[in-house]
């Protein structure tokens, strides 16, 4: 599917003739076989075209250049660092909508309505079933202590994925505490950090290392592909949790621009995805968690157990990025 760029519609013409909106267009980072399904649900139900545009890489420069002549009406994008990255460009309108407050945690969504998250993902240890007991992992706090020598894979340090980790380490116990765990957790390293969640678990798989810190739903995306099924059939996951809190969650997640043409069948779209059937749906396509509670889970993930999420909010861990950057950094984390 290809944008089509109406130049000519700014926002104030179809708020004034919100019945003539029968599309939206959305850019996305996600890949399409994930959003797609639910997509065309939303299409099915309501007749509202979806227009959708895969950018893989330059979406905030993108919609920075685009300015108001934008013609994306939503982007979808996973992480809060992402997510923040898109506010900070100025590129966003809140949308204040009931029903996403009504289906969206608080800590899950922007506090000035500005995003709102989709799906969660649990950044969690895989661990091997050979050479890890039961109740062996426990906290991420225990991931710095010295029984773990030796036994961790992880990719970059600062990558997002552990900035986000880092920065809810900073949350709970403040910054020097922080540094300390990095150090720790850094000095029981099997090897120099490399590759990306999934390279950890084939390490596990190799015997490199016991466990890995990696996101649940490269579960079910190893379990699906041929060659990567016997490295997920190495491990199990095990969900730590804070000593002082519960299991490290970050989000897939949604926005309206500035700019959005159709903004009335957007905020149509964004209501639609956080409805039981859309929750369900998209939650299945990328084995993530809904955000509306009691949505239903993919047998698979439910079948990884239950675990308490964490309930920092996720805008103090986009605030706390530059210092859990600067932390790695200090650590020499991926040296
Ligand atoms: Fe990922």
């Amino acid at each position: 599917m290809s944008i089509r760029i109406k130049l000519l519609a700014t926002a104030a013409v179809l708020a004034a003739a919100p019945a003539l909106a029968d599309e939206v267009n959305v850019y996305t980072t996600r890949q399409a076989f994930l959003i797609e399904p639910v997509m065309d649900a939303f299409t099915k139900e309501t007749g509202i075209a979806v227009n959708l545009a895969f950018v893989e890489k330059g979406l905030v420069e993108r919609l920075k250049s685009e300015g108001d002549r934008s013609p994306a009406d939503l982007v979808m994008t996973v992480d809060i660092a992402n997510l923040n990255q898109i506010v900070e460009a100025g590129v966003l309108q809140p949308v204040d909508s009931k029903v996403l407050k009504d289906s969206i945690p608080a800590n899950l969504r922007s506090p000035d309505d500005l995003w709102f998250a989709l799906t969660t993902r649990a950044r969690v240890v895989f661990a091997s079933k050979e050479r890890v007991k039961d109740g062996e992992v426990t906290t991420y706090e225990d991931l710095a202590s010295d029984k773990w020598k030796g036994r961790i894979c992880t990719r970059a340090g600062v990558h997002d994925y552990n900035l986000a980790l880092l920065a809810a380490v900073i949350a709970h116990h403040g910054e020097a505490a922080a540094k300390e765990w990095a150090a720790g957790v850094k000095a029981n390293l099997a090897r120099k950090p490399e590759g990306n969640d999934r390279s950890q678990v084939k390490a596990v798989w190799a015997g490199e290392c016991d466990i890995s810190l990696t996101n649940t739903y490269y579960m079910g995306a190893m379990l699906a592909d041929p060659e990567q099924k016997a490295w997920a059939d190495s491990v199990r996951i095990v969900f730590p949790t804070f000593e002082n809190g519960g299991t490290h969650v970050n989000v897939s997640g949604i926005a309206m621009t500035k700019a959005a043409p159709n903004k009335a069948a957007a905020q149509k779209l964004m209501e639609f995805l956080v409805s039981p059937e859309a929750q369900a749906i998209y939650a299945e396509k990328n084995t993530e968690y809904p955000v509306l509670p009691g949505a239903k889970l993919s047998e698979l993930v439910e079948n990884w157990g239950s675990f308490t999420p964490d309930t920092i909010d996720l805008t103090d861990l986009a605030k706390l990025r530059p210092t859990a950057l600067k932390i790695m950094e200090e650590v020499g984390y991926d040296d």
